[in-house]
């Protein structure tokens, strides 16, 4: 069926029926991508420039039949892409997604609601705070921040955007400064350790802070913040005449999942009157377990935090969770309200609009995917998930630990395991290079005080068991051939 000008309808729209022929085809495609995905080479093997060398230099100046397109999805996409839903991706940290939450992101972009105001649609909001306060009722939040209290939730796009709310909302609220009139000067100094995620310090470039203003605590043999040096470093910032504003800690550190000591820390934000944001990108997803909740003790005296749904709990990108104790402190750095935007509901005070909780005006409706998703897996459910992905990660630990040729290089809390062949860094880089290029799986590296180190992350929608073994089986097989090509013949 052709999407081009029909001359009897005078338009070049896709029509219902198109719509519908064309949906159907692409959600058995997105079906049989699913089922056929674990086959693929995980880490896509084109050169730079290879996918674009295969499309036209100038756009098609007819519309082109819908096929044509799909079939050049199949033939010039596919290849170009990384199959993060392989169930052997090990890389980075996850970014899996489910059949719910796709559907949820297909419903949104139905929709094609704008969700800045409450009068907006009014559903965008209301779903988005109540599923806000499930999401800190199942993960064992602190009731601040939930919406009944002073706190409340929002999604944002990303952590790195939830970090930068916070920055600023912490950069407004330090002691009277009025940066939103007046701008930085300088002098205000922010903290986090040497292992947090690089989107700290772009929140303190764009905040207007200053990369230079950012410290990078040093942290211990868990790779965790050392709270007595954070201590002294705000001491001496000011007895320097300098301005100690924010604080950010992690559970969960990209690098090695190391968990910094919240209760701490917290304590010293207390007493020096200090915003603290915890930043739990992934590992905050485990928190649903009440098992896992060890490491989010302490937050119940943080301003914020936030975790991304998009990265372990089956929920497509983009869907961070981002929430904080004093709900009045963000809107107050970040509301604006020109005249084209005044309604009746805002002037009422009785609604919340979300364009005051985040950097862009416009938002999507990211709530539906994430109430589907809770409400397909139920709490139980993606518990279940959750504990057989850390199960599976902590069995690889232990393969690891009893075998002579390899060694965990950090404690594995969670579903990451950080590890190295013994042979030492070069050996390390080659034999990632051999089982990346293999396609058979995908795993990433990090630096963990001079060792390169190999990083299994396990997280995967569909990951179980014996693809964890078969990485184990492949590291261990190239490592022996690496071995025995090293030995003197
Ligand atoms: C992945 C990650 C981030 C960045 O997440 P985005 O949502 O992509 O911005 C921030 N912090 C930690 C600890 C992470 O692991």
């Amino acid at each position: 069926m052709s999407t081009g000008l029909s001359p009897s309808m005078n338009t070049f729209h896709q029509t219902p029926e198109q719509f519908r022929q064309w949906g159907y085809a692409l959600v058995d495609w997105i079906a049989d991508y699913q089922s056929r995905v674990s086959d693929l080479p995980v880490f896509s093997q084109v050169q730079p420039g290879e996918i674009r060398a295969q499309l036209p230099a100038s756009p098609p100046e007819t519309g082109e039949d819908f096929s044509a397109v799909v079939e050049d999805l199949n033939r010039i996409i596919l290849p170009g892409i990384t199959h993060w839903q392989s169930p052997n991706f090990f890389g980075f940290f996850p970014a899996n997604t489910s059949g719910p939450s796709i559907l949820g992101e297909l419903v949104s972009a139905g929709l094609g609601a704008q969700g800045m105001l409450w009068a907006t649609s009014p559903a965008c909001t209301e779903l988005e705070t109540h599923v806000l306060d499930w999401m800190a009722e199942m993960a064992g939040l602190p009731d601040r921040f939930k919406s009944s209290g002073t706190g409340g939730g929002v999604i944002q796009d990303s952590a790195s955007s939830a970090v930068l709310c916070a920055l600023l909302a912490a950069r407004e609220r330090a002691s009277g400064l009025n940066t939103n009139e007046t701008g930085c000067h300088g002098d205000l100094t922010a903290y986090t350790s040497t292992q947090a995620h690089s989107s700290i310090e772009k929140a303190v470039k764009i905040a207007g802070v200053g990369r230079a203003n950012l410290r990078k605590i040093e942290v211990d043999q868990k790779y965790a913040m050392e709270p007595d040096l954070l201590s002294k470093a705000i001491t001496e910032d000011r007895q320097a005449g300098r301005k100690p504003f924010f604080v950010s800690a992690t559970i969960g550190t990209t690098s090695s999942n190391a968990m910094d000591p919240l209760p701490a820390i917290a304590e010293i934000c207390r007493r020096e009157g200090l915003w603290l944001h915890v930043d739990a990108a992934m590992a905050g997803t485990a928190g649903i377990c009440p098992e896992f909740r060890v490491f989010q003790a302490g937050l119940e005296l943080v301003d914020s935090y936030a975790f991304n749904p998009h990265k372990w709990m089956f929920t497509n990108f983009d869907c961070d969770c981002f929430y904080v104790a004093d709900r009045a402190a963000l809107i107050r750095s970040l509301s604006i309200l020109p005249e084209y935007l005044r309604n009746k509901a805002t002037e009422s005070g009785a609604v919340i609009d979300y364009r005051d909780w985040q950097v862009p005006l416009g938002r999507r409706f990211r709530a539906l995917k994430l109430w589907f998703v809770i409400r397909h897996y139920g709490v139980a459910g993606l518990r279940h998930h959750i504990r057989h992905h850390v199960s599976l990660a902590q069995e690889f630990a232990r393969w690891v630990r009893e075998s002579g040729d390899f060694e965990l290089l950090a404690p594995a809390p969670l579903n990451l395991v950080c590890f190295a062949p013994r042979q030492g860094n070069e050996f390390s880089e080659e034999l990632l290079r051999r089982v990346n290029a293999s396609g058979r799986v995908y795993l990433t590296h990090t630096q963990l005080r001079g060792r390169h180190t190999l990083r299994l992350c396990v997280g995967q929608t569909h990951t179980e068991l014996e693809h964890v073994r078969a990485a184990w089986t492949l590291l261990r097989e190239r490592a022996a051939n690496m071995k025995a090509e090293a030995a003197p013949a």
